[in-house]
């Protein structure tokens, strides 16, 4: 079994995957701002950090997933502002997109943590960074976080330089240096607020997710991901902030960034224009073959939007789930395997080679794109030499083969995927019987009507030569 290896932002190394308290694994991802729709690109970092936590417990890790959602912010705000309405509407119907769209890609985070909800904790934790002489409260009565006070700082984004700190202009002229950050921000008419020892505010973006992660994983969290457009400011922000409330380093012991998902060369965002919204492209490829396309490139290298990209992720999970779907009904209907010829002995150890170089890939700091090419290869095999195999033995072990890989890809429903089941498969194989006798008397007016009904039904029929396949969608 490999190791797994993981590439840490910090250090940009590869390093053997050790969690602090194996098997379990916390992992905490920086989630959505919710003033729009979610569009493919957040659902690209989404997909990634699901596949991740899929694979690890393939691996037999038991993954604790949190993923916050940033319900008050600048951009809510404004957003509120720009169209009159209440803040906290907003709020409620970008969570409700959110949840809905990452529901239907198969996402199942365990913990989604809001900010509004942790006030008390982060006015906690900004006062305990004040007693330690970490941040400060400016006149206005906004705290700042005193980066010259972090000895680290710049680390992970390979900031070296101050001239690279830039942070938020905004009342810089209350900050003791221009790079320190707000932790809290003093109430401006007509925002919202809440009551503080400083005076009324809000806290600042990047103090929420140091206090929800510390607040659900303690003092060490595993995985910190989120996209790379996070790693500076957020990140780097975050960093200094648990590493010296905690008193504690590595407050986080592997940090994982996502590639951007580019749109002609230029980065999905809402304020570029270009979004598609997940919803739009749920209905159009649906969340098996999104996940296949989302997951068919290296997740720290960026992933360009292409319908051609798409399309080859469909065939894929065509070929997937055909296969799949008829092997299935052929291994119940053939004898247990008492002999193996020697055509069958490679092909058997061929699907076993393929299983062990897709593992070892997404052992390799989860290539899941890299990974990719053994699905290719593993479904040619079977059009090879497992589709009209006898051997049940071949066909069990394509399947279990498929069942892993879609365990963590998830190209199918793992209930579904079995298709129907017992009496509605022999019926289903009886009218497929009877439509081919239909077209040997060349009665094909009838046996197109079946075609077509059963296609309304979700159950494809492929005719080759006199024989009829079926799948269901
Ligand atoms: P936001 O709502 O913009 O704060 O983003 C939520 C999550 O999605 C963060 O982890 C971002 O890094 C990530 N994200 C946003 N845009 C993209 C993109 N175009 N490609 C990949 N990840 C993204
Ligand atoms: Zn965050």
């Amino acid at each position: 079994m490999p190791e797994i290896k993981v590439k840490n932002t910090l250090g940009r190394r590869l390093e053997t995957f050790r969690p602090e308290n194996p098997p379990q694994v916390s992992m905490y991802v920086c989630g959505p701002t919710v003033y729009d729709y979610t569009h493919i690109g957040h659902a690209r970092t989404y997909v990634v950090f699901d596949a991740i936590k899929r694979y690890l417990s393939l691996k037999g890790f038991d993954v604790f997933h949190i993923q916050n959602i940033t319900d008050i912010d600048d951009k809510i705000i404004d957003r509120a502002k720009a169209e009159s309405r209440d803040w906290h509407d907003i709020v409620e119907e970008y969570t409700r997109d959110y949840m809905e769209q990452i529901e239907k890609l198969g996402i199942h985070v365990d913990l989604h943590p809001r900010v509004t909800h942790h006030i008390n904790e982060i006015i906690e934790f900004i006062q305990g960074l004040i007693d330690k002489g970490h941040a400060y409260v400016a006149p206005s009565g906004s705290v700042y976080f005193s980066v010259d006070t972090y000895d680290d700082y710049g680390a992970l984004s390979g900031r070296i330089s101050k001239e690279l700190w830039g942070q938020e202009e905004e009342f810089i002229s209350e900050k003791k240096s221009p790079y320190d950050f707000a932790l809290w921000k003093s109430r401006k008419p007509g925002e919202p607020y809440w009551n503080s020892p400083w005076g009324p505010g809000r806290p600042g973006w990047h103090i929420e997710c140091s206090v929800m992660s510390t607040r659900y994983t303690g003092e060490s969290l595993d995985i910190h991901g989120g996209g790379s457009d996070l790693i500076f400011p957020h990140h780097e922000n975050e960093r200094a902030q648990s590493e010296t409330f905690l008193g504690k380093r590595p407050w986080v012991k592997y940090w994982l960034h996502t590639g951007m998902l580019l749109v002609s060369g230029e980065k999905m965002s809402k304020s570029l224009g270009n979004i598609i919204p997940l919803k739009e492209a749920l209905g159009k490829w649906g969340p098996h073959v999104l996940r296949l396309w989302l997951l068919s490139a290296y997740y720290r290298s960026p992933l360009d939007y292409t319908e051609t990209g798409l399309e080859q992720a469909q065939r894929l999970h065509e070929r997937l789930v055909h296969s799949y779907q008829v092997s299935l009904r052929r291994v119940e209907k053939l004898e247990p395997s008492y002999y193996l010829d020697t055509k069958d002995i490679a092909t058997l150890k061929r699907i076993l080679d393929i299983r062990r170089e897709w593992d070892r890939e997404l052992s390799n700091d989860f290539n899941f794109g890299a990974a990719m090419r053994w699905l290719w290869e593993l479904t040619g095999v079977y059009y090879k030499e497992v589709e009209h195999s006898e051997s049940n033995a071949l066909l069990a072990l394509y399947l279990s083969s498929i069942e892993d890989m879609n365990s963590v890809y998830y190209f199918m429903e793992e209930a579904a995927a079995r298709g129907p089941i017992g009496l509605e498969n022999q019926l289903i194989d009886l009218i497929v019987e009877v439509r081919k006798e239909l077209r040997k008397k060349k009665m094909y007016d009838l046996a197109d009507h079946i075609r077509r009904v059963l296609g309304e039904m979700g159950i494809k029929l492929m005719d080759k030569g006199e024989e009829t396949e079926w799948v269901k969608d």
